[in-house]
């Protein structure tokens, strides 16, 4: 299953010391240490853990980046160039948490894809309907919706997300039919709308675990995974990279 791509999402979690050894037991991992793998860690420890990672093959990764392009009064935030200045080559960019606590819309996000890509970090746009949304049915045009931001970038690669916010860390998976039905769907309005790039890559993320990982990663057009939970857990996040290598 080569090609596969797995990002473990620590979202506000660890501390100093356990996100230390976090990496290094990924470290002790082949399965781990492998350029197709990503640790999105707390932005404090990046710096930290960057430095852990120089030389080894597991990719350093940010939850987020500012929507202001240059250095300047902007209180609290971090720039796509100080991400780069560390050694990220992933930033997670509207992730269904953002989007609910921080209301995050997609003229800011657009800012954020365009910084990162500016910087050369790779942004990982995250789409994804609520509960609510699916059983309305209108759930392809919300993913729709987010995705046009996607129509406003010009150039430069970056990944998709596709992130049911009903299943993420509710141990909730969508069926194998459910992914692979929006993945198509992520990839065939791509197609149409987006401006072309190298390639489309769509991951999955929401309850990806070790027990489901592999049958998740076989699903048609399933590039990869995004890792919330499970990947806070050295064991688990091994067995999932495993699933992918
Ligand atoms: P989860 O989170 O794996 O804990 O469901 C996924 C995510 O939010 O990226």
């Amino acid at each position: 299953m080569a090609g596969k791509l797995i990002i473990g999402n620590w979202k506000m979690n660890t501390r100093a010391q356990s996100a230390q050894s976090l990496v290094d037991a990924l470290l002790e991992q082949p399965a781990c240490d492998q350029p197709w793998v990503g640790v999105a860690a707390p932005a404090v420890y990046l710096a930290a853990l960057g430095a852990r990672l120089q030389g080894r093959s597991i990719r350093l990764a940010a939850q987020d980046v500012s929507a202001f392009a240059s250095d300047g009064a902007y209180t609290g935030e971090i720039s796509a160039a100080m991400l780069q200045d560390i050694g990220c080559a992933y930033v997670l960019v509207g992730h269904s948490e953002r989007r609910q606590y921080f209301a995050e819309n997609n003229p800011q996000l657009l800012a954020k894809m365009n910084n990162a890509l500016a910087a050369g970090i790779v942004p990982v746009l995250c789409v994804g309907e609520t509960l609510e949304q699916r059983e309305q049915g209108d759930y392809l045009e919300v993913i729709y919706q987010q995705l046009a931001v996607l129509a406003e970038i010009n150039a430069g690669e970056y990944l998709i997300a596709y992130e049911p916010v009903w299943a993420i860390g509710t141990g909730k998976v969508a069926t194998l039919e459910q992914i692979a039905e929006i993945h198509s769907a992520i990839k065939t309005w791509c197609l149409q709308n987006a401006k072309p790039s190298a390639s489309i890559r769509v991951l999955y993320g929401g309850s990806v675990k070790a027990e489901n990982a592999e049958s998740i990663l076989m699903t048609d057009n399933v590039d990869g995974a995004l890792v919330g939970g499970a990947s806070l857990d050295a064991g688990s996040f091994r067995m999932i990279c495993q699933a992918a290598g």
